[in-house]
């Protein structure tokens, strides 16, 4: 194959594609960029298999890609019949795998393709296994068949470890109904992101004390007040009432870039709309003077180029803390409920 398919937010190609191609010069290879809503993609330029770069760039690194994987330039098919050039295709690329997903970009378009997915799925399972495509134990890989029409089929395959394990790169969650605010789910979507089920209890458990910066009216507060955990919550605005009858926030009027923790804390959460180097400052100096453990915090990016912002805030982050001496991991998303943001997590390691 020498095509890397990624999907993201309807939206945000030029990011995801910029992205891309910062991996791409990277690694020394000339690709030509493709894209439609809610994906894009990069071909090399001439026909050098892109799968080490596809390694390279690990799609933990990545910050638009909502899923990522590589694959056969884009079949187009008639609708009489769609198996038989699938079948051929997928025949000819030799590939084996332990699954097949049907994916559909993240748009209205997409969504009104449900019923044709579901129809072809079946059958298009049938087939493959009887061609022996489709087997036990094939090293965990799995085919994606990402629809960007009824007619037009990116044929793709995902490899365990380097990939996201959600249908369409997307984790759906329950609106707690008791959160103040709907902001809640970036932060749960960022902890399961970020970190581990299993470390759940010893990272987010309920001994512990967080400083939520831009609190009001209280959804993240929530959040970690739900895991039983301690929170000042800085903001000058009002705190939800019924979330301060829970007796586990102390609400301080103060302008959180200034404001500094009585003891240390374990984790540092922002929200704050900002200037993205702004906010990396700030957290920057928690990080540095280690009062807090961890740090999750959002990066509003209403500008046009929003991954050079990114990009620029990180290398900053981490030039700084390694001056510092500070040794800690960074990653960074543009998580499925962040709209114009991203959401960076660091943990420190000593
Ligand atoms: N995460 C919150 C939630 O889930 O309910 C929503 C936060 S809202 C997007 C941003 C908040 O930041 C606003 O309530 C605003 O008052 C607050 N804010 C803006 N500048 C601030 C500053 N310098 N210090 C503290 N809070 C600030």
């Amino acid at each position: 194959p020498t095509t890397w398919l990624v999907y993201c937010r309807p939206g945000f190609e030029s990011d995801a594609l910029a992205e891309l191609e910062h991996h791409a010069e990277a690694y020394g290879m000339a690709t030509v960029p493709k894209r439609g809503e809610g994906w894009v993609s990069l071909e090399s330029q001439d026909g050098e298999p892109i799968n080490g770069l596809h390694r390279q760039a690990a799609f933990d690194r990545l910050i638009f890609a909502r899923q990522s994987l590589i694959a056969l330039p884009m079949l187009v098919l008639e609708r009489e019949d769609r198996l038989t050039p699938l079948r051929g295709a997928i025949q000819a690329s030799g590939w084996s795998f332990e699954e097949i997903v049907h994916e559909v970009p993240d748009t209205n378009d997409g969504k009104a393709l449900a019923g044709l997915t579901k129809a072809l799925a079946k059958p298009m399972a049938s087939i493959l296994k009887k061609s022996g495509a489709l087997r036990r134990k094939a090293g965990g890989r799995r085919l994606h068949l990402f629809w960007s029409s009824g007619e037009c089929v990116h044929v793709a395959m995902s490899f365990p470890g380097n990939r996201s394990e959600l249908l369409n790169g997307i984790r759906r969650l329950k609106f707690p109904s008791r959160a103040p605010s709907h902001s809640t789910l970036k932060l749960e979507e960022a902890w399961h992101e970020f970190v581990p089920r299993d470390e759940w209890e010893e990272r987010l458990g309920s001994h512990m004390q967080a400083a939520d910066l831009g609190a009001a009216p209280g959804g993240w507060t929530w959040q970690l007040v739900h895991r039983g955990i301690y929170v000042y919550a800085i903001d000058n605005g009002p705190m939800d009432r019924q979330l301060m009858d829970s007796g586990q926030v102390e609400h301080l009027k103060e302008d959180g870039f200034v404001w500094e923790p009585p003891q240390r804390l374990d984790w540092l959460v922002c929200d704050i709309v900002d200037k993205p180097i702004r906010v990396t400052a700030m957290v920057e100096r928690w990080l540095e003077r280690r009062w807090c453990r961890e740090a999750i915090f959002n990066l509003k990016l209403p500008m046009k180029r929003r991954w050079e912002e990114v990009n620029k805030c990180l290398g900053r982050l981490e030039a700084s803390l390694g001056q510092a001496g500070v040794r800690a991991t960074l990653r960074c998303r543009h998580l499925y409920h962040d709209r114009e943001e991203v959401t960076v997590h660091v943990r420190l390691l000593d």
